[in-house]
């Protein structure tokens, strides 16, 4: 990478935002922050140029910040440029010389010239079609293709700036973190929950996170896998921790009290119930789960229903739409992938009957529920969880 000192971030969706687009603004600015000061080592200057974040440095950004950026929820795009005064000359000189650094193999490419500021006397098409000459004529190496070329090269008028550059990093979008709240997520080893996670991030939703350990009936490598999936999903986040709590004891007390069919779904409620302890607690507003209907057998509509019945927090289930393989391409695209498909013992098919229940009984739930009583066994299992804190302002947990 060429050495930039001038990182220009785009903002997703605060044209939707009105008044509050300012608000939304510097949570994201927050948030580039944070991350700046952990993996850059000289001082920057962070500012607004027409709703873009800008931010300036006296030495080189390194691609580790850039990569590390990308992943920061509201970020639409990132074009790491060369900022020189708004002089014509200058300006041609300066796209040259980036060029020239560039040292790109054989590529096409398409100058796209904006004039943000239109007292600027040279109309952007004689700023194209100038550079779409001068660049091939000098790299015989590059060409023009005005449809579909490989690269862009940008240049961004503004009235004392101007920003050129060659590449464009693409964001996740939407929303930056926390703008909408905060949530805990329930996390298993698949490939669903991750996802689930992600989506809500996204939507600018900070997240804490919750694992039910069935140690000593799993074996440890789960909680391995979920610590490296933390490594991923922490990406997307400010800061968060992840709850690990002991849920062997709770799932066998379970499993001798109730009909082996409604194991699974008497699993998966006192995780929910367990979890909305756990949310009141750290002030989550609800739930997220990578649950999707018709999946697996707990997944069923009647049983999705029997557990929303069975709490009192909103569950978030944004997969719930989608096809195994869409969720399992988000998977590969976010790089959740590979960790997803380490084998692993699952909680939920621990002591899983054969035939879990499709379509509970309300009543014999009503009369379980009123027999079995687990709030204090979920209090101590969540007295004893292990914690874990991720923040983007330190390297490790
Ligand atoms: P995933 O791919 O996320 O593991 P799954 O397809 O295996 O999900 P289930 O095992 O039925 O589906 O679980 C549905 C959801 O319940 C999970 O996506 C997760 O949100 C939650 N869940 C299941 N097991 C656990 C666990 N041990 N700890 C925390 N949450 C869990
Ligand atoms: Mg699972």
């Amino acid at each position: 990478m060429t050495n930039y000192k001038t990182l220009v971030l785009s903002v997703d969706e605060l044209w939707l935002k009105g008044k509050n687009r300012k608000y939304y603004f510097k949570g994201f600015k927050n948030h580039v922050k944070a991350i700046i000061k952990r993996l850059h080592n000289d001082s920057t200057i962070c500012r607004n140029e027409s709703q873009k974040l800008v931010v300036e440095s006296p030495t080189p950004f390194t691609q580790e910040l850039i990569d590390a950026l990308i992943w920061l929820p509201g970020l639409q795009s990132l074009r790491p440029s060369v900022e020189v005064n708004s002089d014509y000359k200058v300006i041609i000189d300066e796209a040259m010389k980036l060029v020239d650094q560039v040292g790109l193999e054989e590529k096409t490419f398409k100058v796209l010239c904006k004039r943000k500021d239109k007292s600027f006397p040279i109309k952007s098409t004689e700023v194209n079609q100038n550079l779409g000459n001068l660049i091939p004529e000098n790299f015989p190496h590059l060409k023009v293709d005005v449809k579909n070329p490989d690269l862009f090269l940008e240049i961004k008028i503004y009235s004392h700036k101007t920003f050129i550059s060659f590449e464009t990093y693409k964001g996740i979008g939407g929303l930056p973190s926390g703008m909408t709240g905060h949530l805990l997520t329930l996390i298993s080893g698949g490939f669903d929950s991750p996802i689930a996670s992600f989506l809500m991030a996204k939507r600018g939703c900070s997240q804490d996170y919750i694992f039910f350990y069935a140690y000593p009936y799993v074996g440890e490598e789960v909680k391995d896998k979920i610590l490296l999936m933390m490594e991923k999903l922490k990406r997307f986040h400010y800061r968060s921790r992840l709850y690990v709590v002991p849920f062997g004891d709770v799932q066998n007390k379970i499993a001798k009290s109730c009909h082996t069919e409604y194991r699974t779904l008497l699993f998966r409620k006192y995780m929910l119930e367990c979890s909305s302890l756990l949310a009141k607690d750290i002030n989550a507003h609800g739930l997220i789960t990578g649950d999707n209907l018709g999946q697996v057998s707990s997944q069923t509509l009647e049983n999705i229903t029997a557990l929303d019945q069975a709490t009192s927090m909103s569950i978030f289930r944004p997969l719930v739409g989608l096809n195994k393989k869409e969720i399992i391409k988000m998977s590969r695209d976010i790089d959740t992938h590979d960790i997803s498909t380490i084998p692993h013992d699952d909680a939920c098919s621990l002591f899983a009957p054969d035939a879990p229940i499709l379509r509970p009984d309300p009543n014999y739930l009503e009369q379980y529920y009123k027999k079995n009583d687990f709030t204090q066994d979920l209090k101590q299992a969540l007295a004893e969880a292990e914690v874990y804190t991720f923040d983007c302002r330190r390297n490790n947990i």
